[in-house]
């Protein structure tokens, strides 16, 4: 039985706003202020429908999900009016102001758990945004309920998604970004869009080489295939491809690349100086550099940074730029290839400004990321699924992806580990 929290008898206690209304499952997700879904949460019993709002969600392919945190918290309706007291939503959450309702009781730890409660849902759903009802003790975005005056400032729960880095809008905002945004992929409001029925086949060579099909297009990344032990195809095995992206000048990435662009014409997408290396040896090239990103027919790339080195090392040894990493739109999803890299803040950034639906993360140790910090990336990322990769090829390596999996045990990433010239569709 939920607790009343002292309420006089009579008030009731309402948990049907936390389930998911939207039907639409496969684009990106938001949080929603129950009562601007139309459920009646407010503290009278009533409800704040966003009818407008609503419709363009749902028209730009928007999955939201209503939540009140003031009955996540426990707080039944109708209630007596909160508000905030001594500070706004940073100083209650600090533990430096309180929530008092009008009867003058101290409501402050319902609307902390409330805000936990949002958040927590936030982190499991991988929600980047929430449109809140602006002027609450709890969802206020610009403004607040504070000693029973409306005044700038944000709610508690709305300053507990800021802090998380969760963008925060009122509902004329989020109304307007989203018209803004319409058709516009890898854009905060339609963030990946998914296209109906789309799909993308995800081959594995071993160590950091995918080829990926989504019917229409096929990108080869870091195609080592010479020389690589688990590779179950060869260079002359691909004959159709759009691109192949490759993260740095190192044997075990650059691979076939050229011999494979020379014979099929694929475009080699890399960092101006390995670009230009390739150039040299005859392949079709267009080079870019980290933090720059270009919409090419296959889709959108994006080039990252990577904590590495970047040479070609034969005889002797010729520098080939920056190391970087590549995200890259295809097929309706985004996919990220961290490159080889050690763990850095930065991917924090990353999974901000992107929602990713695939990572590929090494986790082979020695040279790049092992295990626990590979583990620690995915937290930064918030990718849907990750892919394990740069593990067992050579003997310094991590031998198997099974230490990366045990660390993500009981978190809501699904680690997807692809067998050496497997397949495995992302859809
Ligand atoms: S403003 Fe927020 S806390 Fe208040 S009823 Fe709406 S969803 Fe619940």
């Amino acid at each position: 039985m939920q607790e009343k929290h002292g309420f006089p008898d009579g008030y009731a206690t309402a948990s049907e706003a936390h389930r998911p209304l939207s039907t639409n499952r496969a684009g990106p997700v938001v949080l929603l202020s129950a009562c601007l879904a139309g459920l009646p949460t407010r503290y009278d019993g009533s409800h704040r429908r966003a009818g407008e709002l609503l419709g363009a969600l749902d028209g730009a392919g928007i999955r939201w999900v209503p939540v009140c945190p003031e009955q996540l918290g426990g707080l039944p309706t109708p209630r007596p009016a909160c508000w905030l007291a001594g500070g706004g939503g940073p100083e209650v959450l600090e533990g430096r102001a309180r929530v008092v309702d009008e009867h003058g009781v101290d409501r402050t730890g319902a609307f902390v758990a409330g805000a936990r409660a949002v958040l927590g849902l936030a982190r499991r759903l991988r929600a980047r945004w929430a449109v809140l009802q602006d002027g609450s003790p709890s969802c206020g975005v610009h403004r607040t309920h504070r000693d029973a005056t409306k005044v700038p400032g944000r709610g508690v729960t709305a300053t507990c998604l800021a802090h998380e880095g969760i963008e925060v809008l009122a509902p004329s905002e989020a109304l307007a970004r989203i018209r803004a945004s319409e058709n516009e992929v890898g854009s905060p409001a339609g963030r990946n869009p998914q296209k109906e029925g789309t799909m993308v086949k995800v081959t594995y060579q071993g160590h950091a080489c995918f080829h990926l099909d989504d019917g229409a297009h096929r990108v080869l990344i870091d195609p080592f295939l010479t020389g690589n032990p688990h590779a179950q195809a060869g260079p002359e095995s691909f004959e159709d491809l759009d691109a192949i992206l490759v993260t740095h000048g190192h044997g075990d990435h650059l691979g076939d690349a050229v011999e494979i662009s020379k014979r099929t014409g694929a475009i080699i997408v890399a960092p101006f100086e390995l670009a230009a290396f390739c150039q040299r040896r005859g392949a079709n090239v267009h080079p870019m550099h980290i933090g720059g990103s270009r919409r090419f027919e296959f889709g959108r790339v994006k080039l990252t940074i990577a904590h590495h080195g970047s040479a070609f090392v034969d005889k002797g040894t010729e520098y080939t730029g920056n190391p970087c990493g590549f995200l890259l739109e295809l097929g309706g999803l985004l996919f990220y290839h961290a490159g080889d890299t050690a763990l850095f803040y930065d991917m924090k950034l990353i999974g901000e400004m992107n929602r990713i639906d695939v990572a590929f993360l090494p986790i082979g140790d020695n040279f790049t990321m092992g295990p626990e910090d590979a583990a620690k990336a995915v937290e930064f990322l918030r990718p849907r699924w990750v892919v394990p990769m740069h593990y067992g090829t050579f003997d310094v390596l991590e031998q198997s992806p099974e230490g990366f999996v045990e660390a993500l045990e009981g978190t809501d990433v699904e680690v997807v580990v692809i067998p050496f010239g497997g397949t495995r569709e992302f859809r």
